[in-house]
């Protein structure tokens, strides 16, 4: 853009603030972009000193006699039927309460983030992730109040750096996106590219709605629905579940995450889903499958996360909370859980599974 508007005799300038750093400023020793997370994280961290946030200008000037729109006369905000009442319980956008949302959290959750941001049922995140994606807050702003934090509570100076590593990965998922765009639509090992996915549409609805009967993965799809967010563990396990248990392109479960998320965002979207995948740049390896089951219990131990998203199921004693099927009888009664009624039986069994991805694996390991 800034290209052609000067090839057309326009004065160009622009500012960055988006990112932490330009994805052409962070390169190797040998002066090419990075492809694995470590190296570039080391990088991008020793840049010192991160450029201070600018204050506001205190006048603009703006162009005069263009004619405007009203924008309430757009109406688009959803009428009938009104299907945002969960987003707009969950967030109030803006710069401003941006701005205050950083502000707690350095003030407080910040501490406890090295170990309690795995645990979807704490409120241990910052939750930023949708005004950074919209642009009412700088990473830049965040860098900056987070190293002050770390200064005045040096207790909490691990934490901080924790999560200033986690802003890191995304400022690394822009980097590849600029270097290599097409990561956004192919794998990025390309001997994915034969790898047998199943087309299997209702599998994928059941997906989608939170029906798949393992409840650590259909309460993450559920507080997509209503909230637009879901919990970076939970996304992990949720978009693991489709790739791995479905053999699901992980492309289509990409598309439903941009469809349904607040904080979509084509570079960590689409770089997230290609690292759960396997098929991306640093990805985790193929081969290592999440037990749904296993991870609910250790990362939502008495289920109050599986119980706030899936009512159904509140009332299940917490040794079954992640695994229904395997409740007795009069346990299920007494919860009122009916597995196949008001809860689905898993649509397929672990073993099963886990077996079926690594023989797809094996496939496209032997032909490559
Ligand atoms: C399959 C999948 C899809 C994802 N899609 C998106 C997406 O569309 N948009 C998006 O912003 N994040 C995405 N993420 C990354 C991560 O889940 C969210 O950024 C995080 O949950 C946001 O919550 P938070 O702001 O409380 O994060 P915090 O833990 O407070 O982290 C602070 C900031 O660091 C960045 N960040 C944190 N984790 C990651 C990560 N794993 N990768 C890159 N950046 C990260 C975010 O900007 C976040 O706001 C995805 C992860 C997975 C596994």
């Amino acid at each position: 853009m800034k290209a052609s508007l000067a090839a057309a005799a326009f004065e160009v300038a622009s500012f960055a603030a988006s990112l932490l750093a330009e994805p052409w400023e962070v390169r190797t020793g040998g002066g090419t972009p990075f492809k694995v997370f470590t190296p570039f994280w080391r990088a991008l961290a020793s840049r010192a000193p991160m450029p201070a946030p600018l204050p506001a200008p205190k006048r603009l000037k703006t162009l005069v006699g263009i004619a405007s729109e009203n924008l309430g006369a757009w109406n688009l905000r959803p009428a009938k039927p009104d299907w945002a009442g969960g987003l707009r319980a969950a967030w109030t956008p803006g710069e401003r309460p941006a701005a205050k949302r950083l502000a707690a959290f350095l003030d407080g959750a910040v501490r406890a983030y090295g170990e309690a941001r795995n645990i979807p049922a704490i409120d241990a995140t910052s939750r930023l992730s949708p005004y950074l994606h919209w642009g009412e807050i700088s990473p830049r702003q965040i860098w900056s109040s987070a190293e002050a934090a770390a200064i005045a509570h040096p207790e909490a100076a691990s934490s901080v750096s924790a999560f200033l590593r986690e802003l890191g990965w995304r400022d690394f998922a822009h980097h590849l996106l600029f270097h290599w765009p097409e990561i956004a639509t192919e794998n990025w090992k390309s001997e994915f590219d034969a790898f047998p996915w199943a087309d299997n549409d209702a599998a994928f609805r059941h997906w989608t709605r939170g029906e798949t009967g393992y409840p650590i993965v259909d309460a993450g799809m559920r507080e997509l629905w209503t909230t637009g967010f879901m919990h970076n563990r939970v996304r992990m396990i949720a978009a693991s579940f489709l790739v791995k248990h479905l053999l699901i392109d992980w492309r289509r479960g990409a598309a439903w995450f941009e469809d349904t998320l607040v904080d979509a965002d084509l570079a960590v979207n689409r770089t997230s889903w290609q690292w759960v995948a396997g098929s991306g740049a640093d990805a985790a390896p193929y081969f290592r499958i999440f037990n749904p089951v296993l991870q609910g219990e250790k990362f939502d131990p008495e289920g109050a996360y599986v119980r706030a998203h899936l009512p159904e199921l509140a009332a299940l004693d917490a040794h079954y909370i992640h695994k229904p099927w395997a409740a007795p009888p009069e346990a299920l009664a007494k919860a009122g859980v009916v597995l196949g009624g008001n809860y689905p039986q898993p649509m397929i069994d672990h073993a099963k599974a886990r077996a079926r991805a690594l023989a797809a694996y094996a496939e496209i390991r032997q032909s490559g």
